[in-house]
């Protein structure tokens, strides 16, 4: 069975290991290979290489930096399909969707070429006489991610190249479901000519998480994933003082005027909802139903969704693969039975592909007439399942959005641009789409959400990931004027 290990200082930990966990073929429900768990010794080795690293990373120079970094670009380029294909094998999702989670998680690699703009300072000249004021952005020292199962290559590469090119050292721990990608592109980063230390990669569970959220070697942790694990590590970090951010779960609705475009919208809304099979954060879970638009739209979705084709990832045509374990399998069909229970009606059932598969299948699921009192409203449940909620106005949208507890993402379907102004100007969400259902926002700009999608100030990439993983230092510097000379025991006052 092929062993899957930690990678610390440009090489696969040779040391003994006492635990492993399965990685599974979600297509097939097999076990294809097993993944080291660390222990707190194995966090302990890989912080301790990354911070000897840190000696001498903190000094490269910008140039020897981004020489590095487009090197790495290129591979990532050259090696994109061997990328997805590891993404399909341990995630489940189809090829075409892995391709654009490669490119996704590349435009950061490439956002962060551009470090030596993105880390200048600022100075000015006399601000008294002969005195100069600077300041300059430098790097934390040894900084940490740890990150969902949904996007094994994406969301790593929201935290590392940026981190990295600022001149600190990453530890990464990313899912232990689906561990091989990260391993792969530390690879192409070693070769691309990132000296030993500088990427370490720690497979594992709590054990490894808790060890890096205490160990005082590291300044600052990013994380993604689950909102109560999210609030965890932000707790648990920022009471070992790091700095941390921390990006949680998410119920993203999607809000239809009775003046959309119906066909667009329903293209939306399946594509939105059922794409990847629902693991994303970005992923449209409530679809809102405004005045009459339910009854214009609820027949062009169910025709389109009808046409889905739920297949392993790498078959021809697949559009919608597996779920990523039975365990998670079992709970969305679980979630299935809750709202027929409650009394929603279910439109389409994607329970019998369930039972049909040995893989991890659950069709597309739409339920109609949804209250929000129902769990299948309330609760993530991260598959693929939509609950429309039918409200007469657009002040009952509103309420809706305002009153839930996530606050990832959100969309609105109109042709009114009055209408959409108001709703983007007062929706409190922070990634907002106006005729475009997954706001991701562009390596340039930066990713998170609002409420209990985001714990801490700092969102990810951008020029937030690059605040986030910088301390700015401010110099006041004179150098000898004679006409300064002399004791002053009052406040320093400008002159
Ligand atoms: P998860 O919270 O279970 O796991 C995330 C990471 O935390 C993993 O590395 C895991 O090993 C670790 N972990 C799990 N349980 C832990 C514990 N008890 N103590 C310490 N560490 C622990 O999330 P997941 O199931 O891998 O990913 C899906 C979740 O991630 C969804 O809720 C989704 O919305 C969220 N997500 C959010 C974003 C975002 O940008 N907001 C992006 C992607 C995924």
């Amino acid at each position: 069975m092929k062993q899957i290990t930690h990678w610390i200082d440009n090489k696969p930990f040779d040391g003994a290991v006492a635990r492993w966990g399965d990685v599974y073929d979600p297509a097939t429900g097999l076990v294809q290979a097993q993944v080291a768990l660390a222990t707190t010794d194995q966090v302990d080795t890989a912080v301790a290489s990354a911070k000897a690293a840190w000696d001498t990373w903190k000094d490269a120079s910008l140039s020897r930096r981004t020489a590095i970094l487009f090197e790495f670009r290129d591979l990532i380029v050259r090696h994109k399909e061997d990328i997805a294909r590891l993404l399909v094998s341990e995630h489940g999702k189809v090829f075409s969707d892995a391709m654009g989670e490669v490119q996704r998680g590349l435009e950061v690699v490439e956002f962060a070429c551009g470090i030596p703009q993105l880390v200048k300072g600022e100075f000015n000249e006399n601000v008294s006489t002969a005195v100069d004021t600077y300041s300059i952005r430098q790097p934390v020292g040894v900084v940490a991610g740890i990150t969902p199962f949904n996007f094994p290559a994406m969301v790593p590469m929201w935290m590392y190249p940026i981190a990295i090119a600022c001149g600190n050292t990453f530890i990464l721990k990313p899912s232990e479901k689906d561990p091989s990608a990260a391993n792969f592109c530390a690879e192409l980063f070693a070769r691309a000519g990132l000296p030993d230390g500088v990427l370490n990669v720690v497979h594992g569970d709590k054990v490894a998480v808790d060890r890096i959220l205490r160990h005082p070697d590291i300044g600052a942790v990013s994380f993604v994933g689950s909102t109560p694990i999210a609030r965890y590590v932000y707790e648990t970090g920022t009471a070992s003082g790091k700095r941390v951010a921390a990006l949680g779960g998410a119920k993203n609705h999607m809000v239809v005027l009775p003046d959309a475009d119906m066909d667009l919208a329903a293209d939306a809304v399946v594509s939105a909802a059922y794409g990847s099979a629902g693991e994303r954060c970005m992923a449209i879970s409530v679809l809102v139903t405004v005045g009459d638009a339910a009854d214009h739209l609820m027949p062009k979705v169910v025709d389109r969704l009808e046409k889905v084709k739920v297949a392993p990832g790498l078959e021809d045509g697949a559009e919608m693969g597996p779920l990523v374990t039975a365990q998670h399998r079992d709970r969305v069909v679980g979630y299935i039975d809750q709202g027929v229970a409650a009394g929603a009606t279910l439109v389409a059932d994607g329970r019998a592909l369930s039972r049909e598969q040995d893989g991890f299948f659950v069709g597309p699921t739409l339920f109609d007439h949804v209250t929000p009192d129902m769990a299948i409203y309330k609760d993530e449940i991260f598959g693929p399942v939509l609950s429309t909620v039918r409200v007469d106005t657009y002040e009952e949208a509103m309420r809706l959005i305002v009153d839930n507890p996530y606050a990832n993402g959100v969309a609105i379907f109109t042709n009114d641009g009055g209408a959409a102004r108001k709703f983007q100007n007062e929706v409190p969400v922070g990634m907002v789409g106006v005729n475009v259902p997954i706001p991701v926002p562009m390596a340039y700009h930066s990713f998170g959400g609002w409420k209990n999608s985001l714990f801490g100030d700092a969102r990810m990439y951008g020029m937030e990931g690059v605040n986030f993983y910088t301390r700015m230092k401010v110099i006041t510097a004179r150098w000898p004027d004679p006409e300064h000379r002399g004791v002053n025991l009052g406040f320093p006052q400008m002159r």
